[in-house]
């Protein structure tokens, strides 16, 4: 089963990915853990990535297309994998399909987790936090017990600027943008298959699990 996840943030993805990988024993390859654990580890390929996830930026394509490449040619993806946060490009996206191609192998699906940009920009701006216990809340999905008073401290909640409204759509319009010509090059191949995001996260799994169970028979 040779799976690419795709999806916005808030959509979600890191909760399915952890039940596809659970339910269908593949590793996860997602390549932005790969890059934070080699940089923990003061890897070269650590040092590589560094500046470039510092600045926001994406790591070079040569660089990210090697980790992949080693990556798959391990046993443990033999019987498949899920990639998640890869490809990011489509110079990424042709790699991957010339590296499955030499090893004889091609992808089943590449799913997208979809949800409506609203649902996305309540899900990402309702957090709150307080600045003294570091507790996190989510206004819709998490409340405290008295609206904005931590339940620890009683301490007054703040939203981060990284959950402020203007910086959470620049950061949706930055990942559509890169995800467009993907969806469109993976559209046009056959694989996309959208997933419908805005329901409860045990339907999501079950429209997921529906759609992987008919790849076993
Ligand atoms: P993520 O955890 O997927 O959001 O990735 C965190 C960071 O790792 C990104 O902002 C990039 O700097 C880098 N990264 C992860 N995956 C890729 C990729 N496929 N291509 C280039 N850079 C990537």
């Amino acid at each position: 089963m040779n799976l690419i996840l795709m999806g916005l943030p808030g959509a979600g993805k890191g909760t399915q990915a952890e039940r596809i990988v659970e339910k269908y024993e593949i590793p996860h390859i997602s390549t932005g853990d790969m890059f934070r654990a080699a940089i923990k580890g003061e890897t070269e390929l650590g040092l590589k990535a560094k500046s470039f996830m510092d600045a926001g930026e994406l790591v070079p394509d040569e660089v990210t297309i090697g980790i992949v490449r080693d990556r798959l040619a391990k046993d443990d993806c033999k019987k498949g994998f899920l990639l998640d946060g890869f490809p990011r490009t489509v110079a990424q996206a042709e790699a991957l399909e010339e590296l499955l191609a030499s090893l004889d192998r091609k992808l089943d699906y590449v799913l997208n987790v979809d949800v409506p940009e609203q649902l996305l920009m309540d899900r990402l701006t309702g957090r709150r936090v307080s600045p003294t216990s570091g507790r996190t809340y989510h206004v819709i999905f998490n409340p405290p017990k008295v609206e904005g008073k931590c339940d620890v401290d009683g301490s007054d909640l703040i939203q981060r600027d990284d959950d402020k409204p203007e910086t959470v759509k620049k950061r949706l319009e930055v990942n559509q943008k890169q995800a467009k010509p993907l969806f469109d090059f993976y559209s046009e191949k056959g694989y996309l298959r959208n997933i419908k995001g805005d329901q409860d996260i045990d339907k999501v799994f079950d429209d997921i699990d529906q759609l992987l169970k008919g790849l076993r028979a």
